[in-house]
């Protein structure tokens, strides 16, 4: 693979397959423009972008195929803890993994639905049509419904809908969704040849943080990384995440989980090294890196 002695291998990024408002040809027109690398297309619960993304990738740029599934793990008093595994490089058509996506981009619709009926109950002026027009029959989740209530005039822009009074977790409107048990999630992207990633997994602003056991079971259960920089974490979160990460011989990757316009946080805002690519790349079996 080329240019892996730089840093500008972007690992985390979203497309309007979920919830990222450039499509899959427009983001990896951006990370080429950003000057990067390498781009991982990790769009929730689906590999939908895939087909297109592989079609439309600027020569020169690598791109890593891959999704950010929605899992659970339990947390110390027995709750549920939502948390997020990248999986890269795998077979988008292995079947179990494909029918778990599909179930829980079924479960993200229902879910939206619900979300929708509780705005409009409390005299919101937004309607599922319009959140299902702006999903465009992508997954389905609350960057849809924010946007749904910024153009409603409701509030100024995505991240004001993320409060208590909205739908921040555990807020007013919030509704659950369906998660994998994490490692239900990990035997399926193992079997299927991929490499899988825990996302942001000390970021303590989403909520509780994942117990330190869950990242032990993981990683004795074939578990490649951790994403340690991630804007999410401060630099003394990624330190302790780094530090995780060597204690139980994981990768150390980063990504910017960038969402066009739907955050605000830029393509290439965190990385990974070249070196960490390399390993990760290696690790998995069930797709091939889509460069050249
Ligand atoms: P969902 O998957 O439907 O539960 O929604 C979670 C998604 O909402 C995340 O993947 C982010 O894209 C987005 N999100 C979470 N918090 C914020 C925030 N404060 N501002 C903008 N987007 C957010
Ligand atoms: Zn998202
Ligand atoms: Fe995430
Ligand atoms: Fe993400």
């Amino acid at each position: 693979m080329p240019a892996l002695a730089t840093d500008r291998h972007d690992l985390h990024a979203h497309s309007s397959a979920s919830d990222g408002t450039d499509t899959p040809a427009g983001m990896l027109a951006a990370a080429a423009a950003a000057g990067l690398a390498t781009v991982a297309l990790t769009d929730h619960d689906t590999t939908d972008g895939w087909a297109e993304a592989a079609a439309a990738r600027p020569a020169g740029l690598t791109v890593l195929p891959g999704a950010e599934l929605s899992c659970w793990t339990p947390g110390e008093a027995g709750q549920r803890i939502s948390l997020h595994l990248l999986a890269y490089l795998f077979d988008p058509t292995d079947a179990p993994l494909a029918t778990a996506c599909r179930r829980l981009r079924e479960s993200r619709w229902d879910r939206g639905q619900r979300m929708v009926a509780g705005l409009v109950r409390a005299g919101y002026p937004i309607s599922w049509e319009q959140v299902a027009s702006l999903a465009a029959d992508g997954s389905v989740g609350r960057p849809h419904v924010a946007r749904a209530l910024v153009a409603a005039g409701v509030v100024p822009d995505v991240a004001a809908a993320f409060t208590p009074e909205f739908l921040a977790d555990g807020g007013r409107f919030y509704t659950t969704k369906e998660e994998l048990p994490v490692l239900t999630a990990l035997a399926l992207v193992r079997a299927a040849g991929g490499a899988a990633v825990v996302a942001h997994p000390l970021a303590h602003r989403r909520g509780p943080v994942v117990p330190r056991a869950a990242l032990v079971e993981l990683a004795r259960h074939g578990l490649t990384g951790l994403e340690v920089d991630h804007v999410d974490h401060d630099e003394e979160t990624r330190a302790r995440a780094r530090a995780l990460a060597a204690e139980l011989g994981l990768l150390a990757t980063g990504g910017s989980d960038y969402h066009g316009s739907a955050k605000t946080v830029r393509l290439g805002a965190a990385t990974t090294p070249g070196a960490v690519v390399e390993r990760l790349v290696a690790d998995a079996r069930g797709a091939a890196a889509w460069t050249g």
